[in-house]
């Protein structure tokens, strides 16, 4: 069987994961449309980073052609300093495809590129063993540098390559890593060989995997995982080996949080904070202006005056109450053209905030940083975006600090998590149900990958999510007065 970098840092992760993988095909996770995107977007900074390292050749393979990548490699190292996806494979059926090799005298450098805007650590080990296997297979190797994405880089006209990307050398850290692979390797190998599926109960790195729903089927909806910290919660299954919050006692909890989450579990009850309530609601001032922005992500900046993963902000939602329990007015803002949106959306933001009045949002750091941005980039605008953001305030607070919370909330004080708790609206069903989904799907339209009639469904479907993110803050506004006066 082999045993690629992927593989490996699988393994690393989780050997049940590495045996799951390669013995039980019948439950390959999907992909969702964010992490095949996720996956377009490395290929296409694969591709512009070659520029990097330019006059290379590509040794072109079959994916599932490793020997025959591995002879075009011997073939390609001979008359080329530059190989981009050089590929390696040894007898014990470890292989890889390392991005760029580079010549460094009688020696090789190899260079990973990641879209990503930081050197990440498992980014080591993946060149650990990367080093291994080209250094068995023949290739002595000098320098191993990650080549990353610079997110400071602001956007003029032409994509800057030597601006867009940040080149770190790593050797050092590889090389305190280099004793460990072999005898890493030699356990994954044998592993992933296993005639059964080793027994490894669940714990709290297991909330990302894709196998989460096969391996965690016993593991209640909410979990000793939801209510403790990752440390405590795995000492508490080691000890006990129960998942159940039922069983926690009050000396596992480490924060006045989880001691409420927990008589609130327990209890199936409310926990409520009348005063605390009321003294935030009287931080308000009417109007109230709910505020809801909608963003759009990408690596390569798409725009002028833009950086890598500054989120874009599209749209926004905003409801408006002039007085409490007044009739509502709503005003949206869908930027529905593949340009820039941002001067427009700041312009639309400035003429529907008014003067005075809180401006309310969930979680509201997200909000606010993208006003000051907005604010930055036009200044002309400044004063009125700045006022506006003196105006923010945090609905999230109340929610956050347990002021209120229901047991259904599962430990979460997410406006997904708190909506349907105290209300019958959710976004169960809704096409577009929550923030990543939306990037996306807008992402996929900027880059004219979606049918004409895509699109117009794609901005129905935006324009009722990202209605119902402030029509939910109106109703959780409704639940906090009702819960302030103790009714
Ligand atoms: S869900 Fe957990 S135990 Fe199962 S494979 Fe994933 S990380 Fe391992």
């Amino acid at each position: 069987m082999f045993l690629s970098k992927s593989d490996y840092i699988i393994g690393l992760d989780c050997l049940k994961q590495l045996w799951l993988k390669k013995n039980r095909k019948d439950l390959e996770p999907e992909y969702d449309e964010r992490t095949l995107q996720n996956f377009a977007t490395g290929d296409k900074v694969q591709d512009l980073a070659r520029d990097y390292y330019p006059g290379g050749v590509l040794v072109d393979a079959e994916t599932w052609d490793v020997f025959g990548g591995a002879v075009k490699t011997k073939e390609a190292a001979k008359s080329h300093d530059v190989l981009y996806e050089a590929t390696a494979v040894l007898d014990n059926g470890c292989f890889c495809r390392i991005d760029v090799l580079v010549k460094n005298g009688t020696a090789w450098d190899l260079i990973e590129i990641k879209s990503a805007a930081k050197v990440q650590n498992y980014y080591i080990d993946d060149l650990a063993f990367q080093k291994y296997v080209f250094e068995n297979a023949g290739y002595p190797v000098i320098n191993c540098k990650v080549l990353y994405i610079n997110n400071k880089y602001v956007r003029h006209g032409e994509l800057d390559i030597r601006q867009l990307f940040t080149e770190e050398d790593v050797s050092e850290r590889v090389n305190a890593k280099k004793n460990e692979v072999e005898g890493f390797v030699k356990g994954m190998l044998s592993y992933q060989e296993m005639p059964e599926e080793p027994e490894i109960p669940p714990h709290s790195g297991c909330t990302d995997c894709p196998y989460y729903t096969y391996c965690c089927k016993d593991v209640p909806e909410y979990s000793v995982f939801d209510l403790l910290s990752s440390k405590k919660a795995d000492l508490f299954y080691n000890q006990t080996k129960s998942f159940n919050v039922e069983d926690v006692s009050e000396d596992w909890c480490t924060s006045d949080t989880q001691l409420i989450d927990r008589a609130a579990y327990l209890n199936k009850d409310l926990h409520v904070e009348p005063e605390n309530i009321q003294e935030w609601l009287n931080t308000l001032e009417y109007p109230l202006y709910y505020l809801d922005y909608e963003t759009v992500q990408c690596a390569i900046p798409m725009f002028d005056g833009a950086r890598p993963y500054e989120q874009i902000p599209f749209q926004f939602s905003l409801h408006i109450q002039e007085a409490p329990g007044a009739e509502l007015k709503h005003v949206e803002f869908l930027h529905q053209e593949r340009s820039d949106p941002r001067r427009a959306i700041a312009e639309a933001l400035v003429k529907n905030c008014g003067k005075k009045g809180s401006v309310l949002a969930y979680y509201c750091a997200f909000e606010r940083d993208r006003n000051s941005e907005l604010a930055e980039l036009f200044p002309d605008l400044a004063a009125d975006i700045e006022a506006i953001n003196e105006r923010v305030v945090d609905q999230w607070k109340p929610f956050k600090n347990r002021f209120l919370y229901s047991y259904k909330q599962n430990g979460s004080a997410s406006i997904k998590y708190v909506l349907p708790a105290f209300s019958d609206l959710s976004y169960k069903g809704m096409n577009i149900a929550n923030g990543g989904e939306a990037m996306s799907k807008y992402l996929a339209f900027l880059e004219g990958k979606q049918t004409d009639e895509e699109n117009k469904q794609m901005f129905a479907d935006l324009l009722k999510y990202c209605g119902q993110d402030t029509y939910a803050m109106v109703l959780l506004m409704d639940v906090l007065y009702k819960f302030a006066k103790g009714e």
